[in-house]
């Protein structure tokens, strides 16, 4: 507590000083142009991240980074997600999962968690298409390497669960609103972002020069029908190499065609 309360001081001396326009420019209002939800995991950063200032992130947090289906549950999750997207006018959310998930971790054995951690079953249990999905699906995994397709089909699946809110699917229906994945590595510090043409978490910056100008799940979605992730050293029968993305020019960074240019290339350059 010692640390905390010198650090308040600290950013005051410090940062808050040397950024006193932004702050007062900030106290008029909030203009974020991305919705970020992650985990709650402390070792999780977006601002840090993405190296992206206060102000630029609307953020959503909690285990396992969770947007339960539309209904599902009548929690904060679904009010700031509505607010987000209906008072500030935000059009791009990127969901963001990390290496070393306590939560998926703790889905894998979910049943255990029901007498010890009932809370924590009972938010997991919004999350039991993923749970379900992968226990079906690769039987062949174990360890850290089911964890991880858990942290990235968990992904795929709350991409889904946002698409259940009244609000994004109108939002997607005219074609305002465009839906990112993302992995963050706890050990490598590096990000990556499902490309839905590939089905595949890939380095961001290698679709700047993408030929597909932007991520958007409507109409054509390639999210709607997928074959099961290849893990590195364990390739299911049959499964063929990803193809590599095709070289182009883009005038504007997918998925972010709609942020003012330097806030875009900030939140890219920040997960490079
Ligand atoms: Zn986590």
């Amino acid at each position: 507590m010692k640390r905390l309360i010198e650090g308040l001081q600290k950013f005051q001396e410090g940062y808050f000083s040397s950024h006193r326009d932004l702050f007062e420019q900030l106290s008029h209002g909030q203009h974020p142009r991305i919705l970020f939800i992650c985990c709650s995991d402390s070792r999780v950063d977006p601002n840090l991240i993405t190296q992206s200032e206060v102000g630029d992130l609307f953020v959503i947090r909690n285990a396992g980074n969770i947007i339960p289906p539309y209904g599902a549950a009548n929690g904060g999750e679904g009010a700031a997600m509505e607010y987000a997207l209906v008072a500030l006018g935000i059009n791009q959310i990127i969901v963001c999962g990390h290496s070393h998930c306590g939560a998926m971790k703790g889905l894998l054995k979910l049943n255990s968690l029901q007498e010890k951690m009932p809370l924590v079953y009972d938010w997991l249990k919004h999350t039991e298409a993923t749970r379900r999905l992968v226990l079906d699906n690769y039987e062949h995994l174990e360890g850290e390497e089911l964890v991880e397709i858990m942290v990235a089909e968990n992904i795929l699946t709350q991409l889904k669960n946002l698409q259940t809110y009244p609000a994004v699917h109108s939002l997607l229906h005219k074609g305002n609103l465009s839906l990112h994945g993302w992995i963050y590595r706890i050990e490598s510090g590096q990000v990556l972002a499902y490309d839905g043409v590939l089905h595949d978490f890939v380095a961001p910056q290698s679709r700047l020069s993408y030929l597909e100008p932007e991520f958007n799940l409507h109409p054509n979605c390639p999210l709607t029908s997928y074959n099961s992730f290849k893990v590195p050293g364990s390739q299911p029968p049959g499964a063929m190499p990803s193809p590599q993305p095709s070289q182009g020019k883009l005038s504007a960074l997918p998925g972010f065609s709609h942020l003012p240019m330097e806030q875009a290339e900030r939140i890219y350059r920040g997960s490079r």
